[in-house]
């Protein structure tokens, strides 16, 4: 235990998670001395979620998600800073206690934060979907760093949607997979811009922590799952387990995403299934395609990021 900080043996859960309330984890599984966590970094809508929740399902693992809202919520209507999938029941990782501990204890970079959830869940790993490089300055960057990497075509146009369609119709359509807008050059070149220096942002950090990085492409992913969570697997330094891929079938405890996996509306165009984000394709024009798959800058940082390409993934093929 004294490698376990800021929780007094007094606070510790007697019982922690029991072989009925999360599938994986041996019953009387108590806290480890040796805890691994995992940050996702990358950029809003980049699939942090999705490898989050998948994560999650892989041995004695628990993927937390955007943890940060435990504390931030206040700032954010939209966030409860609960777990999305219990919702208000008592959830058996993100109970009273422990929300009421994080919320009150000092914020400090040493790893409690990290500690705390993990002890809570039963987990040796916990894999954080935090993303952003602000929030892991925060409470500690995690042992091992998940870069993800979108298409930048797909991202720009997710990135867009959101900051240009009110959350009227036209977005509901967009998200069943409707392709029923398109971008004005200056709305475009926002986007661009936004994307680039968010990028060169999230890869100079990642870069220049001491951390373990690994990049994972969304696309390639989503494509060859089992192929790259294997090696995800191994990386971490745990089994694999090809349940971990049906990720809706696995009791899943997480902070924030805008909508609860077990609830999603069947006719959402991720339901039940890991498939690529090809809405872009019917968004840019074919100039505004080209002007991001030929723009140095855009290869430029995505050169940065070969080196840590996890297994024999192919960054980027831009077809
Ligand atoms: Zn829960």
């Amino acid at each position: 235990m004294s490698e376990i900080k800021k929780v007094k043996k007094s606070q510790q859960w007697p019982t922690l998670m029991t072989s009925t309330s999360l599938g994986h984890i041996p019953e009387g599984a108590g806290p480890k001395k040796e805890l691994t966590t995992v940050g996702i970094v990358g950029l809003d809508y980049c699939g942090s979620t999705l490898m989050n929740n998948i994560l999650s399902g892989l041995p004695s693992c628990i993927g937390a998600g955007e943890t940060h809202w435990i504390i931030d919520s206040k700032h954010n209507s939209n966030q409860r800073g609960r777990c999305t999938e219990c919702y208000t029941q008592d959830c058996p990782v993100f109970s009273n206690k422990l929300l009421e501990e994080l919320k009150t204890e000092q914020i400090t970079n040493d790893g409690s934060w990290w500690e705390n959830i993990g002890i809570a869940s039963g987990c040796e790993i916990v894999v954080s979907a935090d993303k952003r490089p602000r929030h892991y300055d925060r409470f500690g960057v995690p042992d091992k760093l998940l870069f993800m990497i979108k298409d930048p075509r797909a991202h720009i146009v997710s990135w867009a949607k959101r900051k240009f369609l009110q959350p009227d119709q036209n977005m509901k359509k967009y998200n069943q997979g409707a392709d029923n807008f398109s971008l004005t050059d200056e709305q475009f070149n926002e986007a661009f811009t936004t994307w680039l220096r968010d990028t060169r942002k999230h890869i100079s950090w990642s870069l220049n922590t001491s951390k373990e990085l690994a990049v994972v492409s969304l696309e390639y992913f989503v494509e060859n799952d089992e192929e790259v969570l294997k090696d995800i697997a191994k990386w971490i330094g745990i089994e694999f387990d090809d349940k971990a891929l049906e990720y809706w079938d696995n009791d899943l405890h997480y902070i924030g995403s805008n909508h609860s996996v077990k609830r999603l509306n069947k006719d959402r165009y991720f339901f039940k299934q890991v498939k690529r984000d090809r809405r872009w394709e019917n968004v840019l024009t074919p100039e505004q395609s080209e002007f991001i798959t030929s723009h140095e800058k855009v290869h430029y940082q995505l050169n940065r990021l070969k080196p840590f390409i996890l297994g024999s993934q192919v960054l980027m093929d831009f077809d």
